[in-house]
Formats: structure tokens, C-alpha cells, sequence
């Protein structure tokens, strides 16, 4: 058996137990389930703020974690609680726990104390960037979710008023430590005031608790609604909900991370859902001279974007290609595509026998993917950025997506090459192609 054959064996393998168990894993647990991470304050030796009357923070807390799950699970979310009973946590254990929940947002529940005894009302913190403290810097991931965060926190405070009767002390950027270190959005609620008498009346009531825990859980529905929330406020969010509704982007469970680099297998997927490729011929290579000959192709199509197998562009590459990457197992997610991709020569290998998946993708090299496939039908014009001089390997791929539209610099003379291309830029191209050229 050769290298090929056991690829294909192992596929074959995997095929047949994926038919077996694939299925009920899906409809065991669907992925898409929102996850909350519900995080009572306080516990234990730590009481936390404490009323005139004797009561205790921690145990209000607790029981408002406890209704809020309850809440939330009757709509259908997945809840994870870093407490259920009256034990001490420290603020390092809740972060840590959630970080290893995979879970979608944090929300912690506090009540409030003030040495004012007039303060009354709810407010919601949450970290914000725009107002970062040098002695109390936030985690990475915070930084990057504080737009996010800040969404969720208007939600659940809006809730939780509305629910409770509450005063409205708005929200609060803080640098508390829950709020500041953890890797998803995160919030915290402080429901009332303990040091307040009317307040602390409310918090002893379990039917204001309950009001408390259904205007929270209704906050976060409105939140979990949002089909991005990380793309509200994006500078691209028109073209990332256009091709998701057309099935050509997906998100990463609830967030579509705009931000962050595009990989290759990434890439090659989107070009996959645009171009509907079809498989190609079981002799890719003696196909070779067609898709290299390709270049020369007519009009691009009026409408649709379907393209069939005798307008590839393809790279012009016409050396075999491999049965398979030593860096691509035949469970990796996208593993048909990029032998797919790899067949019909739109995305090559390397040397060196890989096809690097997770590899982030440049912006020259993105746009020498797309000319690829559709550069044969576009202008045959160029554009000069001051960093593609026109020897430049993409200047030519640059120079045409540019004419047509379908790509912009990141200034009018700088194109940035060699930097990786970034989800929300390559929706932003992709739409341009997909939904009509519009001059970027
Ligand atoms: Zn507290």
C-alpha cells in the first residue's frame, strides 16, 4: 500500500464510523447551544457586603445565580456555575473555571454596599478599554472584547431594571478583577444596595430576586439573539451579514472574531461555499494544461457565481499533486476542501509536503488566490501602491482585483502585502465579488 492508498483507507475508515456515530454526537449535543458561566460572588469565609438587618451578600447572591440558571436553561442555554453552594472562591479560581468552559459570556452577581446609606439602585460593570488602568491591566482577550462587553452589560442592566423596578445607575467601566482577566465577554452585576434599607428590603424578597434573575436572563437573551455580537459596531458587519446569509462566512460558535487573522484552510473554504467548486476529474494533473490554459477564459459570468471546472484559473503549476499533506489528517475540518482546493491548483502545497491549514494568509497572497480564479475575467489593468512595485509575484493579481473593485488598499498608496489579511477584510472583498463590484 502506498502513502495514498493508506490515506485513502483511513478515510474510508473514518467515513464509516463517522455514518455510525457522527450523527448522534450532532443531535446529542448541537454546538451552537449558548453557554453562560454564572459566577455568585463572594462564599464561604467571604460574606460580602452585609445589610443593617443581618443579611449576608453571599447567600443573595447565590440564590439569584441559582434562579438566573434556571432562567436561562428554560431557554435553552448551557450554564456553568462556579459556585452552587456557600463555599469560598478566590477571584484567580472563577477566571480560571471559566476559561475552561469554552462558554460564550461570564456574568457574575453581586449586591452593592456603599458608606452612603441613600445609594440606591442596579448598575452593571464591565472592563472597557477606553479606560484602561496601569495597575490593574487587563487580560489580552478583555482588551478586544471591551465593545462587546459593554453591549452585554447595557442588556443586562436594561433587564434587570426593567424586571426589578430597580434605579438605573448605568454601567460602570471597572477594573474588578472578573470583569478585567478573563478571554470572553464579560460582565457584573450588582443587583442593589445592601447598605440601603429600601434596597436591601428588595434583596430580602424572593419574588424581587426572581424579577432580578428573569431581567438578567432576559438581558442575556437579547445579547445571545444578536447573530454577531462582536460585529455590531464593525466597520464591516454590512458585508459579514450579507455572506452569511448567503452561507459563505460562518462564525466561530456566537462571534465572528473580525479581527483576527484568516487562515488558509479558512480561506479556502469561503472560495469553496462562493465558487461551489466541483470535484474535479479523477486525473488532476492530466487536467493541468486545461486549468493552466484557463488564463485565457471569457467573460465572467453575468450572474451567479457558480464557476465549472473549465474556468479555474488555477496556479499554472503543473507538477502531480500529492495524495495527501503530512500537516493535513483526514479528520482535519477542512480536509476535502484543501485537497479540493489542492486538485483543481487555486491553492498549491508547499515543498516541504504541507499545506500549512492554520497558516494566517497575507493580504498579496489572498488576492493571488482570488485573481486565481477569477483574474482571467477581470481588466487587465494595474494600480502602483508604493509597496507592490510591479515585479512584486502579486502586483498583477493586486493591480486587477483593484480595477474590478474588489479590493482596496489600506491607504490610497500603501496596500500592506506581506500583512495578514483579516476576517473582516476578506468578507469585505468577498462581498465586493459576490454582491457586484463597488469601488472599495
Ligand atoms: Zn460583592
Amino acid at each position: 500500500m502506498d502513502a495514498g492508498e493508506v490515506q485513502l483507507t483511513m478515510r474510508k475508515l473514518w467515513v464509516t464510523l463517522c455514518a455510525a456515530t457522527c450523527a448522534m454526537m450532532v443531535a446529542a449535543a448541537p454546538a451552537s447551544a449558548f453557554k453562560v458561566v454564572v459566577d455568585a460572588g463572594h462564599g464561604g469565609r467571604d460574606p460580602g457586603a452585609v445589610s443593617a438587618g443581618g443579611l449576608q451578600e453571599k447567600y443573595v447572591n447565590l440564590d439569584i445565580a441559582q434562579r438566573l440558571r434556571t432562567e436561562l436553561q428554560k431557554r435553552g442555554y448551557e450554564v456553568a456555575m462556579t459556585r452552587d453552594t456557600d463555599v469560598y472562591l478566590s477571584l484567580a479560581e472563577r477566571v480560571e473555571f471559566t476559561n475552561e468552559q469554552n462558554a460564550d459570556i461570564f456574568v457574575s452577581v453581586h449586591a452593592n454596599s456603599h458608606p452612603s446609606t441613600s445609594a440606591k439602585g442596579s448598575m452593571v460593570l464591565y472592563y472597557d478599554a477606553a479606560y484602561p488602568q496601569s495597575d490593574y491591566p487587563s487580560s489580552a482577550e478583555m482588551t478586544t472584547w471591551s465593545d462587546v462587553s459593554k453591549m452585554l452589560a447595557r442588556q443586562t442592566l436594561d433587564g434587570v431594571v426593567a424586571k426589578a423596578g430597580t434605579e438605573n445607575d448605568g454601567l460602570v467601566p471597572s477594573a474588578v478583577y472578573v470583569v478585567r482577566m478573563g478571554t470572553i465577554p464579560s460582565v457584573l452585576v450588582e443587583t442593589a444596595f445592601l447598605s440601603n434599607r429600601s434596597d436591601a428590603a428588595l434583596l430580602a424578597d424572593a419574588a424581587v430576586r426572581q424579577a432580578m434573575a428573569e431581567g438578567i436572563a432576559a438581558g442575556i437573551a437579547e445579547y445571545a439573539a444578536l447573530p454577531f455580537p462582536d460585529i455590531m459596531n464593525h466597520w464591516a458587519k454590512e458585508s459579514i451579514m450579507r455572506l452569511k446569509e448567503k452561507g459563505i462566512v460562518n462564525g466561530i460558535n456566537h462571534y465572528f472574531y473580525p479581527d483576527r487573522p484568516l487562515t488558509r484552510a479558512q480561506f479556502a473554504a469561503i472560495l469553496d461555499r462562493t465558487f461551489h467548486f466541483e470535484e474535479p476529474a479523477a486525473d488532476p494533473n492530466g487536467s493541468c494544461q486545461k486549468l493552466a490554459n484557463a488564463d485565457k477564459g471569457s467573460a465572467k459570468p453575468a450572474s451567479g457565481v457558480t464557476v465549472t471546472s473549465n474556468v479555474y484559473g488555477g496556479s499554472g503549476n503543473c507538477s502531480p499533486v500529492p495524495a495527501s499533506f503530512r500537516d493535513l489528517p483526514v479528520t482535519y475540518w477542512a480536509y476535502e476542501t484543501l485537497m479540493k482546493a489542492a486538485k483543481l491548483r487555486y491553492m498549491d502545497g508547499y515543498a516541504d509536503g504541507t499545506i500549512r491549514p492554520d497558516q494566517p494568509i497575507t493580504r498579496a497572497e489572498a488576492a493571488a488566490l482570488l485573481d486565481r480564479i477569477v483574474g482571467s475575467k477581470l481588466p487587465q489593468t494595474t494600480k502602483s501602491f508604493a509597496d507592490v512595485p510591479a515585479d512584486m509575484w502579486a502586483s498583477k493579481a493586486i493591480g486587477r482585483l483593484y480595477a474590478a473593485g474588489i479590493i482596496g488598499g489600506v491607504s490610497d498608496t500603501q496596500f500592506a502585502p506581506s500583512r495578514s489579511i483579516t476576517r473582516a477584510e476578506i468578507s469585505a472583498m468577498m462581498d465586493r465579488y459576490v454582491n457586484g463590484s463597488q469601488k472599495p
